[in-house]
């Protein structure tokens, strides 16, 4: 491929400004679903090699082939962590691949999904069964309407509180401030625990930034954790796990973790939070310090 030229009609090409990088896919043939919906170009394709791709004002969402890297990491660190995660929260995940995962915990006995725009919701179910398969189980309320307002008015309480939401940009730029995790922190259980997606420290850097310092405003236990994103640009991505207590090494107990898992495991859990260098020093006394390694 090297030095060939490609055709842009048999590639789709997420381009990231600010990073004057790119990342393509080679695609077959035209998009089987493309639709402007009332909040972002909805785009589905056939990959060559990745599998069905989702993509969202072309950004790319979710590719089959790596989406369980993302869905095991936002899913399984805070559902092994909290004791017993009975009712569950997920603001955006329109592909349903979070959801997946968390009707995965036999103590699950409800999972709200708030996504605002039901044409995501749709295209996945007819395109992408592998992630939106259990968008239709009975322990599940699929509610079409916007995550800001949902959390503002809801009276339920909640153990776990994911939220898989787009970048800060359109509909999902309030997803990243402090009213909405004032509003998040109201509905969470006792010992809750809210997991964010937090962006890449390689490209977003500064965006990750303000996320940490607004959940240090509410939360008292913060953490990074991180895992590698093949289809997102920059590749190693995070996520924000807030609690009032609960901690994702003291409280973790490996022995609970039961099941066939793809990316996660015990290991995985726990080195997912030991943060390189220059993530570290970029938020300073922000974070929650981690446990030293057990080998000091
Ligand atoms: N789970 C995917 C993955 O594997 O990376 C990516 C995230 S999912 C597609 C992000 C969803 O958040 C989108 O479907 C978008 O419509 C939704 N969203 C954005 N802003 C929202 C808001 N304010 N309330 C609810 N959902 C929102």
């Amino acid at each position: 491929m090297s030095g060939s030229k490609i055709n842009p009609d048999h590639w789709f090409i997420e381009v990231h400004e600010e990073a004057k990088v790119l990342a393509g896919f080679e695609i077959e043939g035209k998009a089987l679903y493309s639709k402007p919906s009332d909040f972002q170009k909805v785009e589905i394709y056939q990959t060559k090699n990745h599998g069905k791709l989702l993509a969202h004002d072309d950004k790319i969402m979710v590719t089959e082939k790596d989406e369980f890297v993302y869905h095991d990491m936002i899913v399984h660190v805070p559902m092994f962590t909290h004791p017993k995660p009975k009712h569950v929260l997920v603001i955006g995940g329109g592909d349903g691949g979070t959801v997946r995962e968390v009707l995965r915990h036999p103590s699950v006995e409800t999972c709200t999904m708030v996504e605002i725009d039901g044409d995501v919701v749709e295209a996945c179910k007819e395109w992408i069964p592998k992630t939106s398969s259990e968008l239709t189980n009975p322990k599940v309320s699929l509610k079409i309407q916007d995550g800001v307002e949902f959390v503002k008015n809801s009276q339920q309480k909640f153990d776990v509180i994911l939220v898989d939401s787009s970048d800060p940009i359109g509909p999902a730029t309030p997803l990243f401030n402090v009213d909405f995790y004032k509003d998040i922190n109201k509905i969470l259980s006792d010992d809750g625990i809210v997991v964010s997606q937090a962006e890449s420290p390689f490209y977003e850097m500064n965006m990750q930034k303000a996320l940490v310092k607004i959940k240090a405003q509410v939360f008292d236990k913060l953490h990074l954790y991180n895992y590698i994103n093949m289809s997102y640009p920059g590749c190693l991505w995070s996520f924000s796990f807030a609690s009032r207590g609960l901690c994702p090494f003291k409280d973790f107990d490996p022995g609970r973790v039961t099941g066939e898992f793809q990316y996660y495991n015990p290991q995985i859990h726990w080195g997912a939070f030991m943060l390189p260098e220059f993530q570290k020093k970029a938020h300073g006394d922000a974070l929650t310090p981690t446990p030293t390694p057990f080998w000091k």
